[in-house]
Order: C-alpha cells, then sequence, then structure tokens
C-alpha cells in the first residue's frame, strides 16, 4: 500500500498528462476542468477519506464532515476503494453531507437547502460537459490511487469472502 506522501506526489505529476485525454473534445478549459478535478480527487476526495489520512486532515475544519464516512466504512473498503462506486459514493456523500450542514445552519440564517440544490443543478446543466470533464479526473484520480495501492481490486466484503473461501474449500 502506497504512503500518503505517494499519492500526493502521483496526483500532482499526472493531474496534466491525465487531463489531456479531453483536450480533442473539450479544448484547454475542459484540460483545466479535467486537472482540476485530478487534483480534488486526489488531494480532497481521496478513497483513504475511509482512514485517518492527509486528505482528511486537509478538510481542517470541516474534516468531521466524513467522520461518518469512516465510521461506516473499514479501510479499503468495496465502497471507498472501488473503480466508480468509490467516487460515486464519496460525491453523493458530500452532497448529502453539505445539504445536511446547510440544514442545520439554515435556522443561524444560512441558506435554504433547496435553494441550494436547485442552484447546483443549474450550474450543472448549464456546465455539464465541463463537469463532466472534472468528475471524470477525480475518477482517474481515484484509478491512480488503487493502482499505487498495488491491489486494484477492493477487499470483498466479508461475507462474500467466507463463500468464497467455502466454495474453495470444497
Ligand atoms: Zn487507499
Amino acid at each position: 500500500m502506497a504512503s500518503g506522501l505517494h499519492h500526493d506526489r502521483g496526483t500532482a505529476l499526472l493531474a496534466l498528462p491525465a487531463a489531456l485525454l479531453v483536450w480533442p473534445w473539450l479544448g484547454w478549459t475542459g484540460v483545466a476542468a479535467a486537472a482540476l478535478g485530478f487534483l480534488v480527487g486526489g488531494l480532497w476526495l481521496s478513497p483513504d477519506l475511509d482512514t485517518h489520512s492527509r486528505p482528511t486532515a486537509r478538510w481542517g475544519p470541516l474534516a468531521g464532515l466524513w467522520w461518518p464516512y469512516r465510521r461506516l466504512l473499514r479501510h479499503r473498503s468495496l465502497l471507498s476503494h472501488c473503480p466508480v462506486l468509490g467516487t460515486a459514493g464519496r460525491l453523493a456523500y458530500l452532497s448529502f453531507a453539505l445539504l445536511g450542514l446547510a440544514a442545520l445552519l439554515h435556522p443561524l440564517g444560512g441558506p435554504e437547502p433547496t435553494l441550494l440544490w436547485s442552484q447546483a443543478l443549474r450550474i450543472w446543466q448549464r456546465h455539464q460537459p465541463l463537469l463532466v470533464a472534472a468528475v471524470a479526473g477525480v475518477e482517474a484520480s481515484g484509478w491512480l490511487h488503487l493502482i499505487q495501492d498495488g491491489d486494484p481490486m477492493p477487499r470483498l466484503p466479508r461475507l462474500l469472502r467466507r463463500r468464497r473461501r467455502q466454495r474453495r474449500s470444497r
């Protein structure tokens, strides 16, 4: 398994080369969006948010948002260290956590969560190609993370592992 520093270096080195893949379709703005997504994915939305890690610490005062995520998932579980599923899960989790935070802050004068949600949807509709490039960047950084961990396939849930062992011993 790679160290946090190793993951950070890989993220910084490969953000631009990976982002260049979208250049034929989206030009330099797309490359910037994908590179930014790659950096954010590797440094802030890493699969290692399922444990105490450098990405967790980077959230600073908001690190508590990831406490339930860490409590719910084992380190390197299928839901955090799996291609596509890991990124989708973290983005969905973050959306709900931010909406929950907005709901808590609303009585203190914060914006209404439904208003935030509808604004997010409007931004998504208006800038869809660039946001897709950014999400692809986040996902690509997740793949880099899994490859650096040296075992691209995450651990199966305990129940499935037991079944597989039973099948093998037959
Ligand atoms: Zn990891």
